[in-house]
């Protein structure tokens, strides 16, 4: 699938460099985004939880949209999950095209190691892509954006809480020294989302160079596998279809997307269908023909960015351009 090179940002237009040493990302802005649409849907428990909760019992985060209480899944969680997960493969990667460890390699091409969340490095791929702040020195803006999304089934059937079948989930805090007299206040009592429950998404990064595209889509893939959410190590875990993918802003909202579902439904249609048969070029912003790609053309985009071979090969050529300008 070829794509005219202008549609996604080409290294020399971002990266500012000073003295062969890379120094700052440049904020040109013309427009050129990359929209990506899709469905996450639970694969184990989830605990969507941005509140404080009462001192033993948390509750799932849920707003009334389109008449329905839903689950609300907030898009910085999306966010704060995909950038870590990206960070530790654009680490691996680095380490094994360097043959040194990351922080080496960081300190070397970005002044400073970079660590998530409170000391970045503003200029490395992963600031780039997911934004960074320095205060009093400087600031990159995020160009990934992400959307708070809604559970397509209602809370009343998606959330376990102390009025369904289910009740609350019920966990177990453990004490470091085992001496220590066990209380009722040590459990704690959680409501959750329940498995196979349904996240319509659009995330959209702005300004994109190839390497942003690949890393974002292997993030994204692992990510789910990861799990999101509070006691993630074992909660959250997702599996996601993307339905399309475009190289224009969408025209609609996750708003949208839930009401298509509502209206497929009543044709019989389950959500993925009631979704993917609405998106067409004509819901995107596109300004060139062919930048819109949806059925069978997504899994070819989206297989050919989405493979580790392919975010290597993009690494490389990142890694021979820094070392072109240090030259120079
Ligand atoms: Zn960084």
């Amino acid at each position: 699938m070829n794509i005219t090179k202008n549609r996604f940002r080409p290294l020399d237009d971002e990266l500012i460099f000073e003295k062969g040493k890379l120094k700052n990302l440049n904020p040109i802005f013309k427009g050129r985004v990359f929209t990506v649409v899709g469905i996450r849907r639970t694969t184990s428990r989830f605990m969507p939880v941005s509140h404080l909760g009462f001192s033993n019992e948390s509750y799932v985060d849920k707003d009334t949209v389109l008449g329905e209480k839903r689950a609300v899944f907030i898009g910085r969680k999306q966010k704060a999950i995909e950038r870590r997960m990206h960070m530790k493969i654009l680490r691996r990667e680095f380490e094994n095209l360097y043959g040194k460890s990351w922080k080496d390699i960081w300190k070397e091409n970005f002044t400073m190691e970079c660590e998530i969340p409170n000391n970045l490095c503003v200029v490395c791929p992963n600031c780039s892509l997911f934004g960074a702040l320095r205060a009093g020195e400087h600031a990159w803006y995020s160009k990934s954006r992400y959307f708070d999304t809604y559970s397509i089934e209602p809370a009343s059937t998606c959330i376990a809480s102390k009025e369904s079948d289910e009740g609350m989930g019920l966990g177990n805090q453990v004490y470091e020294s085992p001496e220590e007299a066990r209380g009722a206040e040590t459990f704690f009592y959680y409501e959750y989302v329940k498995p196979n429950t349904h996240f319509p998404f659009i995330t959209m990064i702005l300004e994109p160079t190839e390497l942003d595209v690949s890393g974002y889509l292997i993030a994204h893939s692992l990510a789910n596998k990861q799990g999101f959410g509070q006691y993630s190590a074992v909660q959250g875990k997702f599996d996601s279809k993307i339905l399309g993918v475009a190289l224009g802003y969408p025209k609609f909202s996750v708003v949208d997307m839930l009401n298509w579902v509502k209206e497929g439904k009543e044709e019989g249609k389950d959500c993925y269908t009631g979704i993917a048969e609405r998106l067409t070029a004509d819901v995107f912003l596109c300004e060139e023909e062919n930048s819109v790609f949806l059925g069978e053309n997504v899994n070819t985009f989206v297989g050919e960015r989405s493979t580790f071979e392919k975010f290597r090969s993009l690494l490389t050529k990142y890694k021979s351009f820094l070392e072109e300008k240090k030259k120079e």
